[in-house]
Protein backbone atom coordinates (compact mmCIF):
# COMPACT_ATOMS: atom_id res chain seq x y z
CA UNK A 1 0.00 0.00 0.00
CA UNK A 2 1.16 3.23 -1.12
CA UNK A 3 2.26 5.53 1.89
CA UNK A 4 -0.97 8.79 2.10
CA UNK A 5 0.14 12.60 0.47
CA UNK A 6 -1.06 14.80 2.71
CA UNK A 7 -2.12 18.16 1.34
CA UNK A 8 -2.75 21.32 2.85
CA UNK A 9 -5.36 23.95 1.00
CA UNK A 10 -8.23 22.89 -1.61
CA UNK A 11 -7.68 25.89 -3.53
CA UNK A 12 -6.38 25.91 -7.08
CA UNK A 13 -3.03 24.34 -6.29
CA UNK A 14 -3.86 22.10 -3.90
CA UNK A 15 -6.76 20.68 -5.89
CA UNK A 16 -5.02 20.17 -8.40
CA UNK A 17 -2.33 18.29 -6.85
CA UNK A 18 -4.85 15.80 -4.77
CA UNK A 19 -6.40 15.46 -8.38
CA UNK A 20 -2.93 14.92 -10.55
CA UNK A 21 -1.48 12.76 -6.96
CA UNK A 22 -4.67 10.50 -6.62
CA UNK A 23 -4.85 9.84 -10.24
CA UNK A 24 -1.47 8.55 -10.16
CA UNK A 25 -2.74 6.11 -7.64
CA UNK A 26 -1.62 7.67 -4.50
CA UNK A 27 -4.35 7.93 -1.50
CA UNK A 28 -4.01 11.67 -0.73
CA UNK A 29 -5.20 13.61 2.27
CA UNK A 30 -6.82 17.15 1.31
CA UNK A 31 -6.68 19.59 4.56
CA UNK A 32 -9.29 22.38 3.95
CA UNK A 33 -9.85 25.28 6.67
CA UNK A 34 -12.68 26.85 4.90
CA UNK A 35 -16.05 27.03 6.05
CA UNK A 36 -14.50 26.75 9.54
CA UNK A 37 -12.13 28.72 8.92
CA UNK A 38 -12.32 31.68 6.50
CA UNK A 39 -10.30 34.13 4.61
CA UNK A 40 -11.14 37.66 4.04
CA UNK A 41 -11.49 37.19 0.33
CA UNK A 42 -13.02 33.61 0.35
CA UNK A 43 -16.80 33.38 0.39
CA UNK A 44 -17.71 29.49 0.67
CA UNK A 45 -16.50 26.48 1.64
CA UNK A 46 -15.73 24.84 -2.36
CA UNK A 47 -12.50 23.71 -3.55
CA UNK A 48 -10.79 25.75 -5.86
CA UNK A 49 -12.97 29.12 -4.87
CA UNK A 50 -12.11 31.95 -7.66
CA UNK A 51 -11.54 34.64 -5.07
CA UNK A 52 -11.69 37.67 -7.44
CA UNK A 53 -11.85 37.34 -11.28
CA UNK A 54 -13.66 34.76 -13.09
CA UNK A 55 -11.14 34.45 -15.77
CA UNK A 56 -8.09 31.92 -16.49
CA UNK A 57 -6.82 34.96 -19.36
CA UNK A 58 -5.80 33.88 -22.25
CA UNK A 59 -6.98 30.76 -23.82
CA UNK A 60 -4.23 31.40 -26.81
CA UNK A 61 -1.69 28.40 -26.61
CA UNK A 62 -0.20 29.75 -29.74
CA UNK A 63 1.12 33.76 -29.07
CA UNK A 64 0.20 33.87 -25.11
CA UNK A 65 2.25 32.27 -22.07
CA UNK A 66 -0.82 31.79 -20.26
CA UNK A 67 -2.74 30.02 -22.99
CA UNK A 68 0.57 27.86 -23.24
CA UNK A 69 -0.05 27.03 -19.29
CA UNK A 70 -3.63 26.01 -20.13
CA UNK A 71 -2.25 23.81 -22.95
CA UNK A 72 -0.16 22.03 -20.84
CA UNK A 73 -2.21 21.57 -18.32
CA UNK A 74 -5.20 20.22 -20.25
CA UNK A 75 -2.76 17.46 -21.98
CA UNK A 76 -1.80 16.52 -18.05
CA UNK A 77 -5.43 15.82 -17.40
CA UNK A 78 -5.24 18.39 -15.48
CA UNK A 79 -8.69 18.94 -13.15
CA UNK A 80 -8.64 22.91 -13.10
CA UNK A 81 -8.55 23.10 -16.64
CA UNK A 82 -10.83 20.11 -17.84
CA UNK A 83 -13.48 21.65 -15.26
CA UNK A 84 -13.00 25.34 -16.35
CA UNK A 85 -13.89 23.97 -19.72
CA UNK A 86 -17.12 22.55 -18.75
CA UNK A 87 -18.17 25.65 -17.70
CA UNK A 88 -16.60 28.11 -19.56
CA UNK A 89 -18.78 31.33 -20.69
CA UNK A 90 -18.22 33.54 -23.84
CA UNK A 91 -15.62 35.73 -23.09
CA UNK A 92 -13.36 36.23 -26.45
CA UNK A 93 -10.18 34.92 -26.76
CA UNK A 94 -9.81 34.36 -22.70
CA UNK A 95 -10.83 31.17 -20.33
CA UNK A 96 -13.93 32.91 -17.81
CA UNK A 97 -15.87 30.56 -16.29
CA UNK A 98 -19.37 30.42 -14.14
CA UNK A 99 -17.76 30.45 -10.91
CA UNK A 100 -20.16 29.18 -8.74
CA UNK A 101 -21.01 26.29 -10.99
CA UNK A 102 -16.76 25.50 -11.31
CA UNK A 103 -15.65 25.20 -7.96
CA UNK A 104 -18.95 23.40 -7.26
CA UNK A 105 -17.74 20.51 -9.95
CA UNK A 106 -14.49 20.30 -8.65
CA UNK A 107 -15.39 19.95 -5.17
CA UNK A 108 -17.77 17.13 -6.12
CA UNK A 109 -15.16 15.14 -8.34
CA UNK A 110 -12.58 15.77 -5.32
CA UNK A 111 -14.49 14.18 -3.41
CA UNK A 112 -15.91 11.49 -5.63
CA UNK A 113 -11.99 10.35 -6.07
CA UNK A 114 -12.09 6.98 -4.48
CA UNK A 115 -8.15 8.12 -3.58
CA UNK A 116 -9.17 11.19 -1.83
CA UNK A 117 -10.31 11.66 1.51
CA UNK A 118 -11.05 15.39 2.36
CA UNK A 119 -10.93 16.71 6.20
CA UNK A 120 -11.96 19.62 7.55
CA UNK A 121 -9.76 22.27 9.61
CA UNK A 122 -7.45 24.26 9.91
CA UNK A 123 -3.22 22.83 10.18
CA UNK A 124 -1.70 24.99 12.14
CA UNK A 125 1.93 23.32 12.37
CA UNK A 126 4.48 22.21 10.54
CA UNK A 127 3.83 18.70 10.14
CA UNK A 128 7.13 16.81 11.18
CA UNK A 129 6.23 13.02 9.37
CA UNK A 130 4.94 11.85 6.27
CA UNK A 131 4.58 13.10 3.18
CA UNK A 132 3.06 17.14 2.51
CA UNK A 133 2.50 19.54 0.03
CA UNK A 134 1.56 23.02 1.62
CA UNK A 135 -0.85 24.54 -1.01
CA UNK A 136 -1.96 26.95 1.55
CA UNK A 137 -2.03 30.33 -0.80
CA UNK A 138 -1.65 34.24 -0.42
CA UNK A 139 -3.76 33.73 2.76
CA UNK A 140 -1.89 31.19 4.55
CA UNK A 141 -3.81 31.61 7.78
CA UNK A 142 -1.65 33.13 10.78
CA UNK A 143 -0.49 30.27 12.66
CA UNK A 144 0.80 28.19 10.32
CA UNK A 145 2.52 31.21 8.68
CA UNK A 146 3.76 31.85 12.16
CA UNK A 147 5.45 27.85 11.84
CA UNK A 148 6.57 27.80 8.55
CA UNK A 149 8.07 31.73 9.23
CA UNK A 150 9.90 29.64 12.31
CA UNK A 151 11.49 27.32 9.90
CA UNK A 152 12.29 29.70 7.24
CA UNK A 153 13.74 32.62 9.60
CA UNK A 154 11.64 35.90 9.36
CA UNK A 155 13.09 37.18 5.92
CA UNK A 156 12.40 33.92 3.75
CA UNK A 157 8.70 34.49 4.19
CA UNK A 158 7.15 37.81 2.90
CA UNK A 159 2.95 38.85 4.13
CA UNK A 160 2.76 41.33 1.64
CA UNK A 161 4.00 41.77 -2.41
CA UNK A 162 5.23 45.14 -3.09
CA UNK A 163 5.49 44.62 -7.09
CA UNK A 164 7.25 46.85 -8.86
CA UNK A 165 6.88 46.54 -12.79
CA UNK A 166 8.59 44.01 -15.23
CA UNK A 167 9.61 45.04 -18.27
CA UNK A 168 10.74 43.25 -21.59
CA UNK A 169 14.45 43.99 -22.20
CA UNK A 170 14.38 43.92 -25.80
CA UNK A 171 11.65 46.49 -25.53
CA UNK A 172 13.42 49.21 -23.83
CA UNK A 173 15.28 51.99 -26.31
CA UNK A 174 18.59 51.37 -25.69
CA UNK A 175 19.48 54.97 -28.01
CA UNK A 176 18.40 56.78 -25.11
CA UNK A 177 18.63 54.62 -21.73
CA UNK A 178 22.06 53.42 -20.98
CA UNK A 179 24.11 50.62 -18.89
CA UNK A 180 25.79 51.77 -15.60
CA UNK A 181 25.52 50.98 -11.87
CA UNK A 182 25.11 54.08 -9.61
CA UNK A 183 29.24 55.74 -9.35
CA UNK A 184 30.24 52.84 -11.04
CA UNK A 185 30.06 50.40 -8.51
CA UNK A 186 30.99 46.48 -8.38
CA UNK A 187 34.26 44.38 -8.56
CA UNK A 188 33.22 43.26 -12.72
CA UNK A 189 31.83 44.43 -15.39
CA UNK A 190 28.94 42.86 -15.43
CA UNK A 191 28.15 44.23 -11.88
CA UNK A 192 29.45 48.04 -12.82
CA UNK A 193 26.84 47.86 -15.67
CA UNK A 194 24.16 46.09 -13.63
CA UNK A 195 21.52 48.52 -14.07
CA UNK A 196 19.52 49.90 -17.02
CA UNK A 197 19.47 54.05 -16.69
CA UNK A 198 16.48 55.95 -18.28
CA UNK A 199 17.61 60.22 -17.57
CA UNK A 200 14.64 62.71 -17.85
CA UNK A 201 14.87 66.60 -17.80
CA UNK A 202 13.08 68.85 -15.56
CA UNK A 203 10.19 69.21 -17.80
CA UNK A 204 9.44 64.87 -18.59
CA UNK A 205 9.90 64.73 -14.73
CA UNK A 206 7.21 67.42 -13.91
CA UNK A 207 4.91 65.68 -16.70
CA UNK A 208 5.51 62.62 -15.09
CA UNK A 209 4.33 63.79 -11.32
CA UNK A 210 1.30 65.15 -12.63
CA UNK A 211 0.88 61.95 -14.54
CA UNK A 212 1.06 60.03 -11.23
CA UNK A 213 -0.82 62.10 -8.92
CA UNK A 214 -3.45 61.87 -11.70
CA UNK A 215 -3.72 58.37 -12.56
CA UNK A 216 -6.83 56.14 -11.18
CA UNK A 217 -5.65 54.13 -8.64
CA UNK A 218 -6.85 50.72 -6.89
CA UNK A 219 -8.14 51.15 -3.24
CA UNK A 220 -7.19 48.75 -0.57
CA UNK A 221 -9.63 45.90 -0.15
CA UNK A 222 -11.11 45.26 3.69
CA UNK A 223 -8.61 43.39 5.69
CA UNK A 224 -5.88 44.42 4.05
CA UNK A 225 -4.03 46.45 6.50
CA UNK A 226 -1.73 49.13 5.42
CA UNK A 227 1.43 48.04 7.17
CA UNK A 228 3.26 47.40 4.70
CA UNK A 229 3.72 51.23 3.95
CA UNK A 230 6.77 51.16 6.07
CA UNK A 231 9.77 50.71 3.10
CA UNK A 232 7.79 50.18 0.50
CA UNK A 233 5.77 53.18 -0.28
CA UNK A 234 3.54 53.14 -3.50
CA UNK A 235 5.28 55.82 -6.11
CA UNK A 236 2.19 57.80 -6.58
CA UNK A 237 1.93 58.28 -2.50
CA UNK A 238 5.73 59.42 -2.85
CA UNK A 239 4.92 61.92 -5.22
CA UNK A 240 1.66 62.85 -3.41
CA UNK A 241 3.61 63.92 0.17
CA UNK A 242 6.25 66.57 -2.50
CA UNK A 243 6.68 66.34 -5.85
CA UNK A 244 10.78 66.06 -5.14
CA UNK A 245 10.37 63.11 -2.97
CA UNK A 246 11.01 60.75 -5.76
CA UNK A 247 13.83 62.77 -6.67
CA UNK A 248 15.30 61.98 -3.79
CA UNK A 249 14.10 58.82 -3.65
CA UNK A 250 14.08 55.75 -6.48
CA UNK A 251 14.91 58.23 -9.28
CA UNK A 252 17.64 60.18 -7.54
CA UNK A 253 20.22 61.17 -10.73
CA UNK A 254 23.29 60.90 -8.78
CA UNK A 255 26.33 58.70 -9.32
CA UNK A 256 25.50 58.26 -12.89
CA UNK A 257 26.43 60.14 -16.69
CA UNK A 258 24.22 59.57 -20.01
CA UNK A 259 26.30 57.57 -21.72
CA UNK A 260 24.23 59.32 -24.74
CA UNK A 261 25.02 62.86 -23.54
CA UNK A 262 27.29 63.09 -20.75
CA UNK A 263 27.39 67.00 -20.89
CA UNK A 264 24.11 66.94 -19.51
CA UNK A 265 23.02 65.97 -15.74
CA UNK A 266 20.29 64.31 -16.03
CA UNK A 267 17.19 65.93 -13.84
CA UNK A 268 15.85 62.38 -12.49
CA UNK A 269 17.01 58.68 -13.35
CA UNK A 270 14.83 55.94 -13.66
CA UNK A 271 16.39 52.63 -13.12
CA UNK A 272 15.89 48.92 -13.87
CA UNK A 273 17.42 46.09 -13.06
CA UNK A 274 18.17 42.78 -13.93
CA UNK A 275 15.14 40.84 -12.26
CA UNK A 276 16.06 36.85 -14.17
CA UNK A 277 19.59 35.10 -15.19
CA UNK A 278 18.47 34.92 -18.81
CA UNK A 279 18.74 39.09 -18.47
CA UNK A 280 15.52 39.35 -20.79
CA UNK A 281 13.36 40.87 -17.88
CA UNK A 282 14.43 44.10 -16.26
CA UNK A 283 12.20 45.49 -12.94
CA UNK A 284 11.48 49.16 -12.37
CA UNK A 285 13.59 49.82 -9.33
CA UNK A 286 11.32 51.18 -6.03
CA UNK A 287 7.84 51.52 -8.82
CA UNK A 288 5.91 49.08 -6.46
CA UNK A 289 2.29 50.90 -7.13
CA UNK A 290 -1.57 50.68 -6.46
CA UNK A 291 -2.50 52.54 -9.76
CA UNK A 292 -4.64 50.59 -12.24
CA UNK A 293 -3.17 48.83 -14.83
CA UNK A 294 -3.84 50.88 -17.92
CA UNK A 295 -2.89 53.60 -16.15
CA UNK A 296 0.45 52.26 -15.28
CA UNK A 297 0.87 51.54 -18.89
CA UNK A 298 0.25 55.07 -19.36
CA UNK A 299 1.77 57.00 -17.18
CA UNK A 300 5.20 54.09 -17.44
CA UNK A 301 5.49 55.10 -21.17
CA UNK A 302 6.13 58.34 -20.48
CA UNK A 303 9.60 57.67 -18.66
CA UNK A 304 11.88 57.96 -22.05
CA UNK A 305 13.75 54.75 -23.26
CA UNK A 306 10.45 53.44 -22.35
CA UNK A 307 8.17 55.12 -24.79
CA UNK A 308 7.32 51.67 -26.26
CA UNK A 309 8.14 49.77 -23.09
CA UNK A 310 6.24 45.93 -23.28
CA UNK A 311 5.30 44.71 -19.50
CA UNK A 312 6.09 41.16 -18.19
CA UNK A 313 4.09 42.31 -15.23
CA UNK A 314 2.34 45.53 -13.83
CA UNK A 315 3.10 46.80 -10.57
CA UNK A 316 0.63 45.83 -7.46
CA UNK A 317 0.87 45.93 -3.57
CA UNK A 318 -1.54 43.52 -2.43
CA UNK A 319 -1.78 41.09 0.62
CA UNK A 320 -0.02 38.20 -0.07
CA UNK A 321 1.97 35.29 1.91
CA UNK A 322 4.75 33.94 -0.23
CA UNK A 323 8.12 32.24 0.18
CA UNK A 324 11.61 33.01 -0.86
CA UNK A 325 11.56 29.77 -3.45
CA UNK A 326 14.99 30.73 -5.09
CA UNK A 327 16.87 30.34 -1.63
CA UNK A 328 14.70 27.68 0.18
CA UNK A 329 13.04 25.35 -2.38
CA UNK A 330 15.09 22.48 -4.81
CA UNK A 331 13.66 22.30 -8.60
CA UNK A 332 11.38 19.09 -7.19
CA UNK A 333 9.52 21.83 -5.09
CA UNK A 334 10.75 20.49 -1.65
CA UNK A 335 12.29 22.87 1.47
CA UNK A 336 15.63 22.22 0.81
CA UNK A 337 15.68 22.34 5.01
CA UNK A 338 12.70 19.42 5.20
CA UNK A 339 12.55 17.88 1.79
CA UNK A 340 8.97 15.63 3.43
CA UNK A 341 7.51 18.79 2.59
CA UNK A 342 6.59 20.50 -0.71
CA UNK A 343 5.25 23.57 -1.93
CA UNK A 344 2.63 25.09 -4.28
CA UNK A 345 0.86 27.34 -5.66
CA UNK A 346 0.70 31.28 -4.75
CA UNK A 347 2.75 30.46 -1.67
CA UNK A 348 5.96 29.58 -3.80
CA UNK A 349 5.68 33.23 -5.32
CA UNK A 350 4.19 32.39 -8.47
CA UNK A 351 0.96 35.02 -9.18
CA UNK A 352 -2.75 34.00 -10.96
CA UNK A 353 -5.19 31.17 -10.60
CA UNK A 354 -3.76 29.46 -13.97
CA UNK A 355 -0.27 29.77 -12.42
CA UNK A 356 -0.84 28.47 -9.04
CA UNK A 357 -3.28 25.29 -10.66
CA UNK A 358 0.07 24.55 -12.25
CA UNK A 359 2.33 24.33 -9.73
CA UNK A 360 -0.08 22.12 -7.50
CA UNK A 361 -0.27 19.82 -10.92
CA UNK A 362 3.93 19.62 -10.83
CA UNK A 363 4.22 19.42 -7.03
CA UNK A 364 1.41 17.13 -7.59
CA UNK A 365 3.02 14.49 -10.19
CA UNK A 366 6.50 14.93 -8.32
CA UNK A 367 5.32 14.08 -4.66
CA UNK A 368 3.46 11.30 -6.49
CA UNK A 369 6.44 9.93 -8.02
CA UNK A 370 8.40 9.85 -4.93
CA UNK A 371 5.85 7.86 -3.35
CA UNK A 372 5.49 5.36 -6.30
CA UNK A 373 9.48 5.43 -6.11
CA UNK A 374 9.86 6.51 -9.86
CA UNK A 375 12.48 8.84 -10.89
CA UNK A 376 10.85 12.13 -12.71
CA UNK A 377 12.76 14.96 -13.04
CA UNK A 378 10.41 18.41 -13.32
CA UNK A 379 8.99 19.86 -16.38
CA UNK A 380 11.88 20.97 -18.72
CA UNK A 381 12.64 24.89 -18.71
CA UNK A 382 11.29 25.02 -22.06
CA UNK A 383 8.13 24.64 -21.15
CA UNK A 384 5.39 27.10 -19.59
CA UNK A 385 5.39 24.91 -16.05
CA UNK A 386 9.24 24.42 -16.42
CA UNK A 387 9.85 28.03 -16.84
CA UNK A 388 7.95 29.02 -13.98
CA UNK A 389 9.54 26.28 -11.65
CA UNK A 390 13.02 27.16 -13.16
CA UNK A 391 12.49 31.05 -12.35
CA UNK A 392 11.42 30.20 -9.08
CA UNK A 393 13.63 27.56 -7.92
CA UNK A 394 16.87 29.46 -8.96
CA UNK A 395 17.08 31.39 -11.88
CA UNK A 396 15.10 34.51 -10.10
CA UNK A 397 17.03 37.14 -8.09
CA UNK A 398 16.47 35.98 -4.36
CA UNK A 399 17.48 39.52 -3.01
CA UNK A 400 14.23 41.32 -4.69
CA UNK A 401 12.15 38.03 -5.00
CA UNK A 402 8.62 38.94 -5.92
CA UNK A 403 5.67 36.79 -7.11
CA UNK A 404 5.21 36.41 -10.92
CA UNK A 405 3.11 35.36 -13.69
CA UNK A 406 3.83 33.19 -16.34
CA UNK A 407 5.34 35.40 -19.48
CA UNK A 408 7.86 34.61 -22.37
CA UNK A 409 10.74 36.22 -20.50
CA UNK A 410 11.06 33.58 -18.57
CA UNK A 411 11.85 30.86 -21.50
CA UNK A 412 15.25 30.28 -22.69
CA UNK A 413 15.70 32.84 -25.57
CA UNK A 414 14.89 31.05 -29.13
CA UNK A 415 16.75 31.50 -32.16
CA UNK A 416 13.99 32.15 -35.02
CA UNK A 417 14.95 29.84 -37.92
CA UNK A 418 13.45 28.98 -41.47
CA UNK A 419 12.32 32.76 -42.24
CA UNK A 420 10.57 33.43 -39.05
CA UNK A 421 10.51 36.85 -38.16
CA UNK A 422 8.92 39.11 -35.62
CA UNK A 423 7.40 38.73 -32.31
CA UNK A 424 4.14 36.54 -33.69
CA UNK A 425 6.81 34.33 -35.31
CA UNK A 426 9.16 34.08 -32.17
CA UNK A 427 6.06 33.60 -29.82
CA UNK A 428 5.03 30.92 -31.93
CA UNK A 429 8.49 29.10 -32.09
CA UNK A 430 7.83 29.21 -28.07
CA UNK A 431 4.78 27.93 -27.90
CA UNK A 432 5.63 25.11 -30.38
CA UNK A 433 8.54 24.25 -29.15
CA UNK A 434 7.14 23.87 -25.86
CA UNK A 435 4.35 21.74 -26.86
CA UNK A 436 7.08 18.95 -28.03
CA UNK A 437 9.00 19.39 -25.11
CA UNK A 438 6.20 19.24 -22.45
CA UNK A 439 4.62 16.03 -24.30
CA UNK A 440 7.83 14.51 -24.02
CA UNK A 441 8.12 15.18 -20.31
CA UNK A 442 4.45 13.67 -19.80
CA UNK A 443 5.73 10.51 -21.73
CA UNK A 444 9.00 9.98 -20.35
CA UNK A 445 8.06 11.69 -16.73
CA UNK A 446 4.93 9.55 -16.55
CA UNK A 447 4.23 8.98 -12.64
CA UNK A 448 0.77 6.60 -13.06
CA UNK A 449 0.81 3.37 -12.21
CA UNK A 450 -1.12 0.97 -15.03
CA UNK A 451 -3.52 0.28 -12.95
CA UNK A 452 -4.46 3.85 -11.56
CA UNK A 453 -6.31 6.62 -12.49
CA UNK A 454 -10.30 7.26 -12.50
CA UNK A 455 -10.37 9.22 -15.96
CA UNK A 456 -12.20 12.67 -15.68
C1 LIG B 1 -7.96 39.31 -2.80
C2 LIG B 1 -7.34 38.50 -3.87
C3 LIG B 1 -7.78 38.64 -5.19
C4 LIG B 1 -7.21 37.89 -6.20
N1 LIG B 1 -7.67 38.01 -7.49
C5 LIG B 1 -7.16 37.22 -8.47
C6 LIG B 1 -7.69 37.27 -9.80
O1 LIG B 1 -8.60 38.03 -10.09
N2 LIG B 1 -7.12 36.48 -10.75
C7 LIG B 1 -6.11 35.62 -10.47
O2 LIG B 1 -5.66 34.90 -11.37
N3 LIG B 1 -5.60 35.53 -9.20
C8 LIG B 1 -6.10 36.31 -8.21
N4 LIG B 1 -5.60 36.26 -6.95
C9 LIG B 1 -4.53 35.40 -6.66
C10 LIG B 1 -5.21 34.08 -6.26
O3 LIG B 1 -5.39 33.92 -4.90
C11 LIG B 1 -4.38 32.99 -6.60
O4 LIG B 1 -4.09 33.20 -7.92
C12 LIG B 1 -4.94 31.61 -6.42
O5 LIG B 1 -6.19 31.49 -5.82
C13 LIG B 1 -3.91 30.97 -5.59
O6 LIG B 1 -4.12 29.61 -5.58
P1 LIG B 1 -3.58 28.82 -4.34
O7 LIG B 1 -4.09 27.44 -4.48
O8 LIG B 1 -2.15 29.02 -4.19
O9 LIG B 1 -4.30 29.53 -3.10
P2 LIG B 1 -5.87 29.57 -2.76
O10 LIG B 1 -6.66 29.38 -3.97
O11 LIG B 1 -6.07 30.79 -1.95
O12 LIG B 1 -6.03 28.28 -1.86
C14 LIG B 1 -5.42 28.14 -0.60
C15 LIG B 1 -6.36 27.38 0.29
O13 LIG B 1 -5.69 27.05 1.51
C16 LIG B 1 -6.61 27.20 2.58
N5 LIG B 1 -5.80 27.38 3.80
C17 LIG B 1 -5.04 28.46 4.14
N6 LIG B 1 -4.41 28.23 5.30
C18 LIG B 1 -4.77 26.99 5.72
C19 LIG B 1 -4.45 26.19 6.86
N7 LIG B 1 -3.60 26.61 7.78
N8 LIG B 1 -5.02 24.96 6.97
C20 LIG B 1 -5.89 24.50 6.03
N9 LIG B 1 -6.24 25.22 4.94
C21 LIG B 1 -5.67 26.45 4.77
C22 LIG B 1 -7.45 28.39 2.17
O14 LIG B 1 -8.71 28.39 2.82
C23 LIG B 1 -7.59 28.17 0.66
O15 LIG B 1 -8.72 27.42 0.33
C24 LIG B 1 -6.15 37.00 -5.91
C25 LIG B 1 -5.71 36.87 -4.59
C26 LIG B 1 -6.29 37.61 -3.58
C27 LIG B 1 -5.80 37.43 -2.18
Amino acid sequence: MTEKLHIIGGGMAGSEAAWQAAEAGVPVVLHEMRPQVGTFAHRTGDFAEMVCSNSFRSDDDEQNAVGLLHWEMRAAGGLIMTTADRHSLPAGGALAVDRDAFSADVTARLRAHPLIETVGGEITELPREGHWIIATGPLTSGALAEAIRAETGADALAFFDAIAPIVYAESIDMDVAWRQSRYDKGETEEERTAYINCPMTREQYETFIDALIAADKTEFREGETAKYFDGCLPIEVMAERGRETLRFGPMKPVGLTNAHDPAVKAYAVVQLRRDNALGTLYNIVGFQTKMKYAAQTEVFRLIPGLQDARFARLGGIHRNTFLNSPTLLDPWMRLRSRPNIRFAGQVTGVEGYVESAAMGLVAGRLAAAELLGRDVPPPPRETAMGALIAHITGDAEATTFQPMNVNFGLFPPIEAKGGRRGRKDRYRAYTDRAKEAFSHWLQHGSVASADAGTAA
